[in-house]
């Protein structure tokens, strides 16, 4: 306790930021239940050792562990350099970009082997702001622990003794639930703005509290985020997105301040109360996904997010006289114009939320042979759940819904039955806004809510 007392009230001191030698705690201290280690983890730190190096499993692994939460992946650090460490492993693959790291994949795993990095250098090229441009030297393992971000992001577990190595008081940390950033905030988030958005990812995902020093610089410095390259902004949003906290992270992101004039994929979200309904279900419903283990698809999430965006503007295009299908091509394209500047959103994600949007008309077509037609869509799956959203948040009525789960779990007979019955559906619930879908609406003010069906 007083140690601790001691360290916060020499939060400021710079010696203590960089110690050299961590503090060794055991499995009786630490308790990590051993069997939550993926076996191939394990290998790849006992083959390192055994040939002479350092291995550790690192970063989020060892943080989870600590907290008694399965990872969901796991990290490897180690003296050995790249090739070193690709000679030691049959399908083992140097993967380049700004610091060269080894893939050692086992079957659908892998382990991402990262040599030491060391102090990030004050000679180290930078932009007119401050950000780190390339940084990629080797180094010693206290100088890995100081570049990390936070103290719980910065422990080294020894599967071999099982000890953990902590250089920067991650395991009190971990305990008390805080978020800290090692050295000076300030700093940190100078050299790599995308630290402000992993502090409100992991405040969100772990429900930690974040330190005040490690809080206070977050508003004044969010605009360093638009200096960032956008792919890397886009990976690290994917990565909040799919945390399975995706909605508490874009809470948290607003209470930050950090929504505001920084991503426009975030304005729109959380500045359109329209739509407001319709991504809380959205991201509630990854979610859920996300933590029962089912696979969640980033075209379907961002599709989501922007779909008031594409109302909007589709509702525009109509009002000054497009026919609907071409109304909702040209705004798909507006919208995947700014936010593919903006965001980098990938050339397959973008073609994939087009897909999901552009089949929405199609679903109130139920005449025919088009039913049948959509239902061998490739994506048909993605743009049934995007409709059963848009039922749930109340943009479009229920009975669409309802029909469409219905025509797919029929047998033939009954699909035919369901095409035939549809007059009488009608009839009985809001039999009047859906008879109109069957003439003339392309005339019909558009409220987003029954576009495009001709
Ligand atoms: P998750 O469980 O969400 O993957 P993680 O902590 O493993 O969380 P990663 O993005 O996978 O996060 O990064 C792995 C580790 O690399 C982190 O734990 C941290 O030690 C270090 N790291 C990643 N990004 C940064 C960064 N921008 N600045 C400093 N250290 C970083
Ligand atoms: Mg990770």
């Amino acid at each position: 306790m007083i140690k601790k007392l001691i360290r916060r009230i020499l939060g400021k001191n710079k010696k203590a930021d960089s110690p050299t030698e961590p503090a060794v705690i055991g499995p009786k201290e630490h308790r990590i239940d051993p069997q939550l280690l993926s076996p191939n983890a394990v290998r790849v730190t006992q083959t390192l050792q055994e040939a002479g190096f350092k291995a550790f499993v690192v970063g989020g692994a060892v943080r989870d562990l600590l907290l008694g939460v399965k990872p969901k992946d796991f990290d490897v650090a180690t003296n050995a350099t790249p090739e070193q460490v690709k000679r030691l492993f049959r399908r083992a693959f140097i993967i380049g970009r700004r610091f060269q790291i080894v893939h050692v994949m086992f079957g659908q795993e892998i382990i991402e082997v990262t040599t030491f990095r060391g102090a990030s250098s004050e000679a180290a090229p930078k932009d007119e702001h401050g950000r780190v441009l390339r940084d990629n030297t080797f180094g010693e393992q206290h100088e890995d622990a100081a570049r990390r971000d936070f103290t719980i992001n910065a422990m080294y577990y020894n599967p071999a003794d099982e000890t953990v190595l902590d250089y920067h008081h991650g395991i009190d940390d971990a305990r008390d639930r805080v978020l800290r950033m090692i050295g000076t905030p300030e700093e940190r988030y100078r050299e790599d703005p995308v630290r402000l958005l992993r502090v409100v990812r992991f405040a969100a995902k772990l429900g930690f509290t974040i330190d005040p020093a490690t809080q206070e610089p977050i508003r004044v410095m969010a605009p360093l985020i638009n200096n960032v390259p956008a792919a890397r902004v886009f990976d690290e949003m994917l990565k909040l997105l799919m945390s399975g906290h995706a909605l508490a992270c874009l809470q948290q992101l607003r209470k930050e301040g950090l929504h505001h004039g920084l991503l426009p994929l975030l304005d729109v979200v959380l500045e359109q109360p329209l739509g407001e309904k319709f991504v809380t279900l959205a991201l509630s419903g990854t979610d859920q996904r996300v933590r029962q283990g089912k696979p969640v698809s980033p075209s379907f999430l961002f599709a989501a997010l922007l779909w008031h965006q594409v109302l909007e503007k589709w509702n525009a295009y109509r009002a000054s006289g497009e026919y609907p299908i071409p109304a909702l091509h040209l705004a798909a394209d507006d919208v995947l114009n700014t936010q593919t500047e903006s965001l980098a959103l990938q050339r397959k994600i973008a073609s994939d939320m087009r897909d999901i949007w552009a089949m929405q008309p199609r679903f109130e077509r139920r005449t025919g042979k088009t039913p049948y037609k959509l239902l061998e869509h490739m994506r048909f799956r993605a743009g049934y759940d995007f409709l059963m959203l848009r039922c749930s948040s109340g943009e479009i009525d229920a009975e669409i819904g309802e029909w469409w789960t219905a025509f797919m779990e029929a047998d033939g007979p009954g699909r035919e039955a369901l095409l035939t019955r549809k007059p009488k559906a009608e009839g009985e619930n809001g039999g009047a806004k859906k008879r109109r879908r069957r003439g003339g609406r392309s005339k019909q003010k558009a409220t987003g809510t029954d576009g495009g069906s001709e």
